[in-house]
């Protein structure tokens, strides 16, 4: 099986076509959440993703905050300014669809899905292998997927010496998994590790390998988006240097 694994759109649609026609024909698609926030889209991002075939879809943070769930506080200033540019977008048809995702862990074959990490699944960051390390004990999968910190990278625990190693599995070329991993496939909408394309994996459940993927998107046309919509201006410069 051929899977799709993408995580943080943030409203960005435009980045969300590239990853979608980048990674060609999938058997199914596993999203890690964050569909709204920051960018200028959120009513189309939802409405492209419901009608994917064979779709696994959690609730990330800036989902839940546009719901209600997660207090305003929560975000700092630009975020902030952001959430509430979204509640104010978000048509009735978005809130249905982000209230009725799920929080997770999911567990798909041999694979544990969350949003940030499976010992917190909304708000965790696994950004080192000190967290990364403490999570291993939090599920009993082989592999597990994360998102939100918006950086591709996969943490590998060696379980003779239980210590975890850090490694940015290069674009393009498949990974054999090996046991025990957390993965990341990075960011479709707001990529935070300096390069503004499009992040996202595919994961071959038969072979075996994730392979990292970028798809390069028109970012001045979605910059242009946010400047329109009165969206911070940090939103829009980040795109191009990809933070
Ligand atoms: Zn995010």
């Amino acid at each position: 099986m051929r899977v799709l694994i993408m995580s943080d759109i943030h409203a960005n649609i435009v980045a969300l076509e590239a990853v979608l026609s980048d990674a060609g024909t999938v058997d199914e698609v596993w999203c890690l959440g964050d569909l709204v926030g920051y960018g200028p889209n959120p009513n189309e991002v939802t409405a492209r993703l419901r009608d994917l075939p064979n779709l696994t879809c959690l609730m990330g943070n800036h989902d839940a905050a546009v719901i209600g769930l997660m207090p305003h506080e929560a975000f700092n200033g630009d975020a902030r300014r952001s959430l509430e540019w979204q509640k104010s977008q978000v048509n009735a048809e978005t809130l249905q669809y982000l209230r009725e995702l799920p929080s997770g862990p999911l567990i798909r074959g041999n694979v544990t899905l969350v949003h940030g990490s499976p010992r917190d699944p909304i708000w965790e960051y696994v950004v080192n292998t000190l967290v990364a390390r403490l999570n291993f004990n939090a599920f009993d999968t082989d592999y597990c997927v994360v998102g939100h910190s918006h950086v591709q990278c996969a943490f590998y625990l060696n379980e003779k010496n239980s210590r975890v190693v850090l490694e940015i599995p290069k674009v393009d070329e498949p990974y054999t998994l090996k046991p025990r991993v957390i993965l990341n496939p990075g960011s479709v909408g707001q990529p935070r590790d300096r390069d503004a394309r499009a992040s996202y994996a595919i994961y071959d459940s038969e072979a075996n390998t994730w392979t990292a993927r970028r798809a390069a998107y028109d970012v001045a046309k979605v910059q242009k988006r946010i400047r329109a919509a009165g969206l911070p201006e940090r939103h829009a410069v980040r795109l191009l240097e990809g933070w």
